[in-house]
């Protein structure tokens, strides 16, 4: 096996429960690593240790700097241990920025350390065997969990599991992919300095007060958590028409799983009249994290969801 580096940020993987029942990640890299078979092969960065729910943009500039100097100082592939909550979110960020050859592999658990059956340790050896694996080279960032390696575009936590594109299976030492990935790669960008977007919830009765908000705060882009097909109340239409002639971007996406957004019923057709970009499959945390992107690296941020909404 070649070289892996482990690089840590927190999250379930790596809590125990505090006297008070509360877990809290205190457990270091060479703790989680120090079960795996293979971990001569492995070194380890203590980048971060904390909840996923904390994590701001900033610190996904801080992941992909230390993904790119464990690289330049010569891994052969890269995992990263994070928190389920916005892993979907830092997973699509990576991908979408890095475009590196050495695959850079994201895991967690959803059970703590201390759990009677703690997922973590199976989950970090997995994560090992697919950025070792001489199948994973060049298909950028991937997310190893419980047995499945799972594209980063359109994934979302759903209870205790993902949902999203599987493309392929793995064990400790055995690595089998068997659909090809999309790999959305906008270019690379800072999302400390990426404009501010944001994510308006949608609902019965919902007005424009959020959406101005987020825009007298700052907001270059927003996206709209919209109702079924991409629907929203007069009051949200009127907002957006004014926004969008403002010079605002907004993105529609939905609050219903599964859903697919277009413009066929009247409200979702008035919005795309007035310039909202329709974002077909990718859920509101996702489509933020592209616009984004796209918004940080110039580009047109509603060729970039046509293409990977
Ligand atoms: N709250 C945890 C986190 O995102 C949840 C997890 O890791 O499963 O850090």
């Amino acid at each position: 096996m070649g070289r892996v580096v482990v690089i840590t940020t927190g999250g379930t993987i790596a809590t125990r429960s505090g006297a008070d029942g509360v877990a809290r990640p205190t457990r270091s890299g060479r703790d989680l690593v120090v079960g795996l078979d293979s971990a001569d092969g492995v070194d380890v960065i203590d980048l971060l240790a904390v909840d996923s729910s904390r994590l701001v943009p900033a610190d996904w500039d801080r992941i992909g700097a230390a993904i790119t100097s464990a690289v330049q100082g010569g891994a052969d592939g890269v995992v990263v241990t994070h928190g389920t909550d916005t892993l979907e979110e830092t997973a699509l960020w990576l991908d979408a920025t890095y475009s590196g050859a050495v695959p850079v592999v994201l895991t967690g658990a959803m059970r703590s350390s201390d759990a009677v059956e703690p997922d973590g340790p199976r989950n970090l050896a997995e994560a090992v065997s697919v950025a070792a694996s001489p199948s994973t080279g060049d298909l950028g960032v991937l997310v190893s969990f419980a047995g499945t390696v799972w594209q980063p575009l359109g994934l979302t936590k759903i209870g205790e599991r993902w949902a999203g594109t599987a493309l392929g299976t793995v064990t400790p030492g055995t690595v089998h992919l068997t659909r090809p990935k999309r790999r959305p790669v906008i270019g690379a960008a800072s999302a400390a300095i990426a404009p501010r977007v944001d994510v308006v919830a949608v609902y019965a009765g919902a007005d424009a007060v959020a959406m101005d908000a987020y825009t007298a705060a700052g907001a270059s882009g927003l996206v709209l958590e919209a109702l079924g097909a991409g629907n929203v109340p007069d009051a949200v239409l009127h907002g957006v028409q004014r926004l969008c002639s403002d010079g605002v971007v907004v993105a529609v996406s939905t609050r219903v799983p599964d859903a697919t957004v277009s413009a066929r019923y009247g409200p979702g057709r008035a919005l795309a009249d007035a310039g909202a970009i329709m974002v077909p499959t990718l859920r509101p945390a996702q489509a933020r994290v592209l616009m984004m992107a796209a918004l940080a690296a110039g580009s047109p941020v509603a060729g970039v969801l046509a293409d990977w909404g």
